[in-house]
């Protein structure tokens, strides 16, 4: 199958090996598209992991499985992605929208993320929420929003 996130490589070869552990995310665009990968294949331990130590405790690994879950996940949209700053005390940041449907209903959530890192390793941080979300609802003769010029009715909302 191919990569959730959408980079066009084979899941394998691509957010999966960070998801398993084989392998760590060498920028934070990359650990940010893992992350997404594994919400949309459930990862939610993942997730939970790979959060920055502080932000880590105000999650709850229960909650984070219940909306991987819930929600099915379109694609995901890369805006931009800082270069790692040089200067100490500076974050990079990937500013991203996902897309997905809760229901009938489509979201696109777009969110500028920080990144640090721990021990070597990127993590996330947190991240500021635009406030140009969508959300809308979806007919069933309507084009689905997973971009597959499909029925709503034919594809995603089967
Ligand atoms: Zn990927
Ligand atoms: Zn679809």
């Amino acid at each position: 199958m191919l990569c959730p996130c959408g980079s066009e490589l084979e899941f394998s070869l691509c957010c999966q090996p960070l998801i398993k552990g084989v392998q760590t995310a060498s920028s934070p665009e990359k650990l940010m598209r893992s992350r997404y990968s594994a919400y949309a294949t459930g990862e939610a331990d993942y997730i939970y992991q790979t959060y920055a130590k502080t932000s880590r405790a105000q999650q709850n690994l229960e909650e984070i499985a219940q909306w991987a879950a819930m929600t099915k996940w379109l694609f995901l949209e890369i805006h931009h992605s800082s270069e790692i700053p040089q200067s100490a005390g500076e974050l990079p940041v990937v500013k991203f929208s996902a897309h997905y449907l809760l229901g009938n209903k489509y979201h696109k959530m777009t969110e500028t993320s920080r990144f640090l890192q721990e021990s070597g390793q990127w993590r996330y941080l947190d991240g500021d929420v635009s406030d140009s979300d969508e959300v809308r609802e979806i007919k069933r003769n309507d084009a689905c929003p997973c971009r597959s010029k499909k029925k709503f009715k034919q594809c995603c909302g089967r």
